[in-house]
């Protein structure tokens, strides 16, 4: 079985192209909190456009925060979580199906949802997770104004 280090190692090495590496890559740091800091570039890579959010906070010993906004994955968390947040990059990012659909579906998907908190529709989401269910392809979500979770149904009427 594949690490989590593995994974992300293969994600980059997939992505140099003799251009890409100049300008992009990861950076881990330590942080003076104290703590640890994982920077990915996403321009020219799947998740460009994609906005993501995890925060935990338990005190000055248990905490992560986690947000991707702007074409940059920014990851911080206290001493024990650089491997926590290198799982959740390879979770919510790498091995996430979503990811693999082509630009304008994504761009579609993430524009074109329904909010039944907010009661209302195209709010955007952040945090989409591709899952399947009952022979059915769902992608959820936050709802980008309120937060709550919203669950899309893909469905294939392009293919038909
Ligand atoms: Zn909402």
């Amino acid at each position: 079985m594949k690490s989590t280090i593995d994974k992300i190692q293969n994600w980059y090495l997939n992505h140099c192209n003799l251009d890409w590496e100049h300008q992009n890559g990861i950076k881990i740091d330590t942080l003076d909190n104290p703590g640890w800091s994982v920077l990915v570039n996403l321009i020219d890579t799947e998740f460009e456009n994609t906005k993501f959010i995890l925060e935990i906070e338990n005190g000055d010993s248990d905490w992560i925060k986690i947000k991707a906004n702007d074409n940059l994955f920014m990851g911080v968390g206290d001493p024990s979580k650089l491997s926590t947040i290198l799982e959740i990059f390879t979770l919510e990012f790498i091995e996430n199906k979503f990811y693999q659909r082509e630009e304008e579906e994504k761009e579609w998907m993430l524009q074109n949802t329904w909010c039944n908190q907010c009661n209302k529709a195209d709010l955007g989401m952040s945090n989409p997770k591709e899952y399947s269910e009952k022979h059915k392809v769902l992608i959820s979500g936050k709802c980008l104004k309120c937060g709550n979770e919203i669950i899309s149904k893909v469905t294939n009427e392009r293919t038909k």
